[in-house]
């Protein structure tokens, strides 16, 4: 859980906190290696804070992190490299992400050398810094390697991000909107390049996106958010082709077909779901019960439970609709 204070402006009392946002709420999901986890939602969704909450960029109001079962506290600053050895964070803006000064090589040297693993000889490092690029496919290094962020194109300088992130030789990337900034075209080219890494190195990835088709094309589980809350998961087949909680219904059904984009920006203009909810002060009962076409008197008074679907692997929803008191 992650509750951010809002302070006041103005004259009085500047640092009384008068009222929180409640970005993320009782959150709870498990990340395994070699496997990827979509993390779907609207901006605003408080799926980015959850990536920071595990990077431990933000300290959490309330709540655990644990790391093959053991809770992981990062006081010192010791302890949070040890922490970000393990688990590393992607940034949708790679040109905000890397320094404009300094090249390539510099980036991925600063990253070996945090993290242990230059080697001794010069010969070492750059054996490394080869490594590192033909990982992400920048070959042959040579020709990417003293090159300076803005001599790359998006896709380049996201492959320098994401070798980067395996300087450190991580366990799990947690990956914020990797592909949002990039060209549609060579978006594939990136994913398809985070999957191959994942079978490689065995990594856990965690894919966060407001793009569901892409959650269905590249994640093993999916998980959707709703205003600061899990509203359902399960298996990322079952999640996308059998949608259960009306919010992911909806999410399905304003996803762009590729082929009427034209078509998809009018009818999502008349649609009239509304707009995702303020979290200073969100809706009682399910969050969701002022947009949903189902809502029930219920859905306003009382926060809807995990209830298990049963038609694929974990998949389950936050909904009275699936309660076993509802079903006809
Ligand atoms: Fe709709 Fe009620 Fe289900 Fe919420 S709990 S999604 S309001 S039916
Ligand atoms: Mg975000």
């Amino acid at each position: 859980t992650k509750h951010f204070p809002v302070r006041k402006r103005g004259r009085e009392v500047l640092s009384k906190v008068t009222k929180v946002v409640r970005a993320v709420d009782d959150v709870t999901l498990t990340l395994r290696r070699g496997k990827v986890t979509a993390l779907v939602g609207e901006s605003g969704s408080g799926k980015s804070t959850v990536a920071r909450l595990l990077a431990q960029l933000y300290g959490r109001t309330s709540g655990d992190i644990k790391l093959h079962g053991e809770s992981v506290s990062v006081k010192s600053g010791k302890k949070f490299r040890a922490y970000s050895k393990r688990v590393q964070m992607i940034f949708q803006d790679p040109f905000a992400s890397l320094n404009p000064v300094h090249t390539v090589r510099y980036h991925l040297t600063r990253a070996l050398k945090i993290h242990g693993r230059a080697g001794k000889t010069k010969e070492d490092l750059e054996k490394a810094l080869a490594d590192l690029l033909s990982r992400v496919q920048l070959t042959p290094p040579e020709r990417y390697i003293d090159k300076f962020p803005h001599e790359l194109s998006g896709g380049q300088r996201q492959r320098v991000a994401i070798a980067r992130a395996l300087g450190a030789d991580p366990e799990a990337l947690l990956a914020d909107e990797p592909v949002s900034m990039l060209d549609v075209s060579i978006r594939l080219g990136v994913l398809n390049l985070l999957r191959d890494l994942k079978e490689r190195l065995n990594l856990a990835i965690l894919y966060i996106t407001h793009d569901i088709a892409s959650a269905r094309y590249f994640a093993d589980e999916t998980i959707v958010m709703y205003a600061g809350r899990i509203v359902e998961g399960g298996d990322s087949e079952t999640v996308t082709q059998r949608p259960a909680h009306p919010y992911t219904q909806l999410l399905i059904d304003s996803a762009p077909d590729p082929d009427q984009i034209a078509a998809h920006a009018v009818s999502e203009k008349d649609r009239g779901t509304g707009e995702p909810p303020s979290l200073i002060n969100p809706p009682s009962g399910c969050r969701f019960h002022p947009r949903c076409p189902h809502a029930m008197d219920r859905c306003k008074t009382e926060l809807p439970p995990r209830f298990e679907i049963g038609d694929g692997p974990g998949h389950f929803a936050a909904c009275w609709l699936y309660s076993s008191e509802e079903k006809p």
